[in-house]
This record gives C-alpha cells, sequence and structure tokens, in this order.
C-alpha cells in the first residue's frame, strides 16, 4: 500500500469543544501516526500512514466531530514524509493578535449524566463537565482559554481530576472546568438569609419540595438566575408574576423530558432537533389540549397558542427533575421587569431571600451574563429570536473585511456587534436600554468584547436615531469616525450579511418603529438597495400615532388613528368591539390630539397595522408586553382562508380599502378568525405584488425579508412560499434575529463596506 504524510488545517469551532482528542481517536483507529496541535487560529493536524487509512480518516474527521465543533473548512496538502513516532498531541501555539473561536455554553452530555451515577468523587455531584459539555462563555475571562483566565481559577484541581485533565486519551483531557465532589465548586441553599442543608442530595430535596408545594425558588443557572415554580400551580405562576411585577409577559416552561413536552405541545422533527440539541434553546411551540390528565396553568401564556419550552440542560436540572413530582416548571430569569438577569450571589440574596422560598446559589462565578435563547421553526428552518446562551460567540461569518468596527445596535432588544477579520461578533442579547441596569450591562459587555476578541476600535456605526443610548454610547469613544446608518436598511444589510450577500437587492423590512430620513416613523419599507446605500421605493401611507411612542404599549391609539383617517369622526357612531372596551372621551381626545398635531408623530410602521387590526377585533387595546396584539392576531390565523382585502398599490401603499373591510366583516358579524387571516393575506399579497412590481421595473430577482415583523410564522412562511413560487431567490433570517437584536449586525456590514469603498 502507498504512504503518504497529509497536512491538515481545520478551522471553525475546533477549540474547547472536544476536538483534540477526537482527532486523537481517530488516528489512532486508523492507524496513523503523526500529530496534532491547536494554534491561535485554527487546528493542525499531521498525518502519515497508507493511503486507505487516510482516506478513512478523513472521513471520520468529517462525519464524527463532536457535537458542539463547527468545522468550517478543512484545506490538506501533502508534505514530505516524516518518521512519526505514533499519534501526539502537541503543545499549543503561542496566541498573538490573532484569536480562535470560544465555544458558547453547551448542554451536559449523556456520559456525564451517567458519571453522577456511578460511585466515586462524582457521584450525585452537579458541577460535572467534559471536553463535550459544560460551561464555556459564561465563566470566560480572557483568552486564550484556559482554567486560570475563567472563573474556575479559584478552584485547585484534586489529583484524580489533573489526571484526567492531563490524559490525552481521556474524555476530559484539557477540560478547563473539569471538577469533582473534591475539588469543585458546591450549591449552597439559603432561606431567608439562612444557609441551610447539609449535601447536594438534601438540598435538592428542599428545592423539589419548595416547587412541589406552589413555592418559588431562585436558582443560580449558568448564565444567570432563574426564577422557578410548578407549572401546573396556577398560584403559583400568579405570586411569580407579582413577584416579577410581569402581568401577563409568557413565561418559558422546562419540561422533565421530551415524551413529557409532547403531551402538551406539537412538536415536528426539526422542532425536536433545536429542542434537544446542546444548544438547548426555548422553542417556541403549538400548544395542544392534553389528553387528560393536568393542565399546565393557564396564566403562563395567557391566550396565546404558543408556549415556549425547554428542556433540562444543566446536571441539576436532571437531578432536580429526579425528585419533583411535577413533570413541568416554569423556568424564568431571575430580574425584575426590564433589568438584566442577575449574576452575583450577593445581589440575588438580597433581591430574592424575602421574597422567594429559597434561594439556591453555588460558588462558581457567572462572569458573562447570558438569558435562555428563544428560536421558533418557521419553514422548517431554525430562526432565533433571543441569540444568548449556546449561541454566543459565535460569529456570524461575512464576506467583508468587518476588523474593528463596533457596531452599536439599536434600543430595544439590544446587542451589538464587534469585527475581526470576516468575522462578526454579535453580544448576546443585553435588552431595553431605556433601564440604567441594562446600560450598565451594555457598557461592560461592550468593552469585554473588545479585550476578548483583541479589537482595536477603528469606525464607528450606530442607528441614525440621535437619542439612542446606542448611539449616544458611541460618542464616548473619542475621536473615531461614527456612521450613522437608517434602522430599516440596517434590518436588511443585516440578512444580507448573514447571506453573504453583496450586490443589488429588493429589501422588505417590516417592523414597529425605526427613525426615518424625513424624520418620519418608518417601519413597511421596499428598499431597492446594496450594502452601502438605499433607495426607498415604496411604503405603506403615513398614519398620526398619537401619543408617539405610547402608541406602540397601547394599540387602540393607532386603531383610532387609522379609523379617523378613513371615517372620519362617523367612526365614533359604529358599533365597534373598540368602543366597548375603551372610554369614549379616550377617542375623542385622540381625535383632538390628532386635529392640532399633537405629539402626533407620523409612522408607516407595519406592525401598527398589526396593532390596530389587534385593537378593532377587541383582542388587545393596551399591549401588557411589546408584540402582544401582534401575537394574538397571528394566534388566530386559520390555514385554510385564502381570501384578502382591497388594497392600493403605488409609491405610498393606501390602507383605506382594508380597514373598509375589515369594518364591514366586523358588522357583519364575521369571525376574528377569518377577519385576522384575510389580513395577514393582504400583507403578503402587498408584499408580494409591491416586490413584483419592482422586479419587472429594476430587473432584481433577489429578495431580502428582515424586521421583527417576520417573526410572525404565518406571515414569513406565506411570504417566502409566494415569492418562491414566483421564481424569486428569497432570503431571510436564521442565525441572527429579525428583530432589533440583528441591527447590529446590518450596521457593521454598511460600515465595512462603505470603508471598503473609501466612502469613510
Ligand atoms: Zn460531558
Ligand atoms: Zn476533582
Ligand atoms: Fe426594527
Amino acid at each position: 500500500m502507498p504512504e503518504q504524510t497529509l497536512l491538515i488545517t481545520v478551522t471553525g469551532l475546533v477549540q474547547g469543544v472536544g476536538f483534540r482528542p477526537f482527532i486523537y481517536r481517530i488516528a489512532l483507529r486508523h492507524n496513523l501516526a503523526g500529530w496534532v496541535l491547536n494554534t491561535n487560529r485554527d487546528v493542525r493536524i499531521c498525518i502519515s500512514g497508507d493511503l486507505l487509512n487516510i482516506e478513512g480518516f478523513m472521513h471520520s474527521l468529517s462525519q464524527e466531530a463532536p457535537p458542539a465543533a463547527i468545522i468550517q473548512n478543512i484545506i490538506t496538502e501533502e508534505t514530505k514524509a516524516e518518521k512519526f513516532r505514533g499519534f501526539q498531541i502537541l503543545k499549543s501555539n503561542d496566541v498573538s493578535d490573532e484569536i480562535t473561536e470560544i465555544s458558547p455554553d453547551i448542554a451536559v452530555c449523556s456520559e456525564c449524566l451517567e458519571d453522577i451515577e456511578r460511585e466515586g468523587n462524582r457521584l450525585d455531584y452537579s458541577f460535572v463537565n467534559c471536553t463535550n459539555c459544560g460551561p464555556r462563555f459564561t465563566i470566560i475571562r480572557d483568552l486564550p482559554y484556559d482554567r486560570a483566565k475563567s472563573t474556575m481559577a479559584p478552584f485547585t484541581m484534586c489529583p484524580a481530576c489533573r489526571k484526567e485533565y492531563e490524559e490525552v486519551t481521556d474524555r476530559r483531557f484539557h477540560a478547563q472546568p473539569v471538577a469533582c465532589a473534591v475539588c469543585g465548586p458546591v450549591y449552597e441553599l439559603y432561606r431567608g438569609l439562612e444557609r441551610t442543608g447539609t449535601g447536594i442530595n438534601d438540598i435538592i430535596n428542599t428545592v423539589a419540595d419548595c416547587i412541589d408545594r406552589s413555592g418559588i425558588v431562585a436558582v443560580k443557572g449558568l448564565g444567570g438566575m432563574h426564577l422557578a415554580c410548578d407549572a401546573f400551580s396556577e398560584a403559583a405562576v400568579s405570586k411569580l408574576r407579582v413577584l416579577k411585577n410581569r402581568e401577563e409577559k409568557p413565561f418559558a416552561v422546562m419540561f422533565r423530558d421530551l415524551e413529557t413536552a409532547r403531551e402538551f405541545a406539537n412538536i415536528n422533527p426539526t422542532e425536536e432537533t433545536s429542542l434537544t440539541s446542546w444548544r438547548r434553546p426555548i422553542v417556541l411551540l403549538d400548544v395542544k389540549e392534553p389528553e387528560g390528565g393536568k393542565r399546565l396553568a393557564s396564566n403562563i401564556n395567557s391566550g396565546l397558542n404558543l408556549l415556549g419550552i425547554m428542556l433540562p440542560y444543566l446536571p441539576f436540572h436532571h437531578q432536580l427533575f429526579r425528585k419533583l413530582k411535577t413533570p413541568a416548571i416554569v423556568l424564568t430569569s431571575g430580574n425584575f421587569s426590564s433589568e438584566p438577569i442577575l449574576i452575583g450571589n450577593e445581589e440575588a440574596l438580597q433581591q430574592f431571600a424575602s421574597c422567594t422560598d429559597a434561594v439556591l446559589l453555588h460558588n462558581r462565578d457567572i462572569f458573562n451574563r447570558t438569558d435562555d435563547s428563544v428560536v421558533r421553526i418557521i419553514s422548517g428552518k431554525e430562526r432565533v429570536f433571543r441569540r444568548s446562551r449556546g449561541y454566543v460567540p459565535s460569529p456570524v461569518r461575512t464576506a467583508l473585511d468587518t476588523e474593528g468596527i463596533l457596531a452599536f445596535g439599536a434600543e430595544l432588544s439590544n446587542c451589538f456587534c464587534v469585527g475581526k477579520g470576516n468575522k462578526a461578533f454579535l453580544s448576546q442579547h443585553i435588552g431595553d436600554l431605556r433601564g440604567l441596569e441594562t446600560t450598565l450591562f451594555y457598557e461592560q459587555t461592550l468593552d469585554r468584547f473588545i479585550k476578548l476578541f483583541r479589537v482595536k476600535p477603528a469606525l464607528l456605526a450606530v442607528d441614525l436615531h440621535p437619542d439612542y443610548i446606542s448611539t449616544r454610547t458611541a460618542a464616548g469613544f473619542g475621536n473615531l469616525p461614527v456612521i450613522s446608518i437608517q434602522h430599516h436598511h440596517a434590518h436588511i444589510t443585516s440578512c444580507m450579511a448573514e447571506n453573504k450577500l453583496d450586490e443589488k437587492v429588493i429589501g422588505v423590512a417590516f417592523d414597529g418603529t425605526g427613525l426615518g430620513d424625513d424624520g418620519n416613523i418608518w417601519g413597511s419599507e421596499f428598499l431597492v438597495c446594496n450594502l452601502n446605500e438605499y433607495n426607498r421605493v415604496c411604503h405603506f401611507e403615513y398614519l398620526p400615532l398619537p401619543g408617539g411612542d405610547s402608541a406602540s404599549e397601547e394599540p387602540w391609539r393607532m386603531a383610532v388613528s387609522w379609523l379617523y383617517k378613513v371615517y372620519g369622526k362617523e367612526f365614533l357612531k359604529m358599533d365597534l368591539p373598540l368602543h366597548r372596551q375603551t372610554k369614549a372621551e379616550n377617542a375623542t381626545m385622540l381625535i383632538s390630539m390628532m386635529e392640532r398635531k399633537i405629539n402626533c408623530p407620523l409612522t408607516s410602521g407595519a406592525g401598527r397595522f398589526f396593532d390596530a387590526v389587534a385593537s378593532l377585533l377587541g383582542i388587545c387595546q393596551v399591549a401588557a408586553f411589546p408584540s402582544q396584539g401582534p401575537m394574538l392576531l397571528e394566534s388566530l390565523v386559520v390555514p385554510g382562508c385564502k381570501e384578502t382585502y382591497k388594497w392600493k398599490a403605488g409609491e405610498v401603499i393606501v390602507m383605506d380599502e382594508v380597514l373598509r373591510g375589515i369594518v364591514d366583516d366586523i358588522v357583519q358579524g364575521f369571525g376574528k378568525s377569518i377577519i385576522a387571516s384575510k389580513f395577514h393575506n393582504t400583507i403578503t399579497s402587498i408584499i408580494f405584488e409591491t416586490v413584483n412590481g419592482i422586479r419587472l421595473r429594476e430587473g432584481i430577482n433577489k429578495v431580502v425579508l428582515s424586521g421583527g415583523v417576520f417573526q410572525n410564522k404565518y406571515l414569513l412562511e406565506g411570504a417566502v412560499a409566494l415569492l418562491m413560487y414566483n421564481n424569486f431567490e428569497v432570503f431571510s433570517h436564521a442565525a441572527v434575529p429579525s428583530n432589533d437584536g440583528g441591527i447590529a449586525l446590518g450596521q457593521l456590514a454598511v460600515a465595512a463596506k462603505r470603508r471598503e469603498m473609501k466612502c469613510v
């Protein structure tokens, strides 16, 4: 058999995920000699042996990589034969300014779960982990990633752990957070300020007992504190709502296992893949009536047919479910309303000791705060709505030179983005910057990303809105050039960057609000654009938004504005649910505001029309949480309905006939589901017809869909199907949120392109 020696370079997420031991194992299995080595930017492998074995090795390399590894590229080159003594893992090359990728946190693996049931140092040990699983990003202070630079630094490995850590064939070889009951972190339980419970089993029994008795327990997790209670207890969920000062916003539920979750939700194979993936996100699923037996507390997701469901991802979750009688718990971030999730032990005790039944802490610090991520499967693809634990800090690979660009994001659901090489590192979900605590979290995290990814800030990209906290934060960065980017152009370029597009496209950006070039509030934009610039070719007609910002939380205001535009004061005499649910003088007050143009900015936001229809149907007058109206409206849709309302095409799309149609249907007593469906179909047809018209004029065939409105499953699936049926190439978001959480990536892409074109 002829022999060969190959040098192989593997890039991607290949460090901190058990990659080298994997290479070692497959090299031995295929009888090859050589070495493997981590460098600052990739993994290099040298193998030598006969051709058939090399072929087998290459196959294993591409097919059997550890679950959390993401191989981006494999380059092989033949090199001169050398005499190797067996196969070795060589010492890592030093790190320069270039960086390797950091793994997100990984759900506990099945082998580690077996370890905690076995006699030995890890029996019932909650902080078990290995190279295939465990904390990563949440504990990392700096690169290169090793224990001393993580929050595991204070824990000195015991001899048994060290042996595993140093043994190349061991599953814990170079697993930086390796630990056992002898040497690692431990849980501590508090009732009030009193520490209680001895030993983990005692602690878990107490926590399980509290939850089964409808109590609330604060639990320190991977990326922050959680609050937990029995998902079947209406009383417990009510208490939790009072405690969190959160009236109706849906809570996520953790089920004991997939089988139990299936009793309460429809789960298709793609949804199952997301639910059980090592990232363990919250997956938004359609609920179903359980066959007999208990029902989930109705106040978990008040009125929605969607439920956020996740499966256990920490060893502790598994241990807890073994003791719990209830098969499902509400698990929500431990914070108050819009503040960031708490991470410190002291502050958690201070905040939760007096208002919960128990507080469970541990002594491993959380360095990088992360929330649970949220995804939804649309058109058979996972779409990330909230990108945090399990996803961050994996970069988005772009086709642009992004080095040194900081993109500051928007205002709500903020994420920022930093550029390194051609990679864009989107931060974890930061939240609503209007809260002081959140702003501090934002500034601190930005600082950390700059250090962690060795970024030398050179160019700043911000939203056009001068008053966003994010825009103002950029002003504090000294004398660097700043580029302001229109909000909806950034939505489209975010989707373009995610899909590696760099050409002229038709962009459809539908969302709630974003400042436009003309000073009005935009949000239903049809753009002909590339990464550098855009032309706004169509949008919905402007309507006054009486009350400005507060109107987005009060859908009835938008309904009144639309009714007044179409019917004048006549609408006050109509028999509409809106009139029965709000005071008559409220509508009159809005009319006088509009007549006198007091606090009535103009908006073309598509989301506002969804709000208005939700109000007209009487399902949401005042939103208890963002997008409640549109979400309730979507949940009414019946797939069978194909009808639409009339509308008028043009540079400005006039929606008068849509409203007349809806009002007629209401007066004639048509069901809400029919009206909601017809409205959705109307928006889909507006998108298609408008885009089709643009294609005829401009000859562009690529359509890019972005903006928060496209989190609507019915709408996105409908628009994608219709466009594709008509031979459009359609691009939408998957790994990057289509809501404002994805804006920073778009800002970064525009800045990179303008710099490349020397426009900066
Ligand atoms: Zn493991
Ligand atoms: Zn140990
Ligand atoms: Fe937006």
